[in-house]
C-alpha cells in the first residue's frame, strides 16, 4: 500500500534518490537528512502505515523485525557497544511530521 503524496513511500519505491544502507523485502534503512546526532537513521517499513497509533494485528511481524533490523544495523554502523536510541516519534504531539511509521535509530556521541 502506498499513499501518493507520501514522502517515504517515494523514498521506498524509489521515485525519489536516496542511498539505502540497508534493504530488504520489508524495510528500507537511510541516514536523515537532519542529523540530530553522529548517526541518525531511519529504519522504514515498505508497507504504508501511518503511525503506531494505525497498527493492526496484521503488521505483528513489521514492528518486530523492525527492531531485529535496528539491531543489525547499530552494529553496523557500529555503534551497537557504545549505545544508541531507537524513538518512535507519534503524531504530532510526539514529534512526528512524517506519517510514514519509521524508527529512529540515533547514536555515535563521544564518550
Ligand atoms: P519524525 O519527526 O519522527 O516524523 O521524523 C521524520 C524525520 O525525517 C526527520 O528527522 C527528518 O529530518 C527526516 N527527513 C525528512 N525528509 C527526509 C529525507 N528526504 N531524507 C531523509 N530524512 C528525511
Ligand atoms: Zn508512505
Amino acid at each position: 500500500m502506498t499513499v501518493d503524496d507520501c514522502l517515504f513511500c517515494k523514498i521506498v519505491n524509489k521515485e525519489i534518490p536516496s542511498e539505502f544502507l540497508y534493504e530488504d523485502d520489508a524495510f528500507v534503512v537511510f541516514r536523515d537528512i537532519n542529523p540530530q546526532a553522529p548517526v541518525h537513521l531511519l529504519i522504514v517499513p515498505k508497507k504504508h502505515i501511518r503511525s503506531i497509533n494505525d497498527l493492526t494485528d496484521d503488521d505483528k511481524e513489521i514492528i518486530s523485525e523492525i527492531f531485529m533490523v535496528g539491531k543489525k544495523i547499530a552494529k553496523i554502523e557500529n555503534v551497537n557497544k557504545s549505545g544508541y536510541k531507537l524513538v518512535f516519534n507519534v503524531e504530532k504531539g510526539g514529534g512526528q511530521v512524517i506519517f510514514h511509521i519509521h524508527l529512529h535509530l540515533i547514536g555515535g556521541w563521544k564518550k
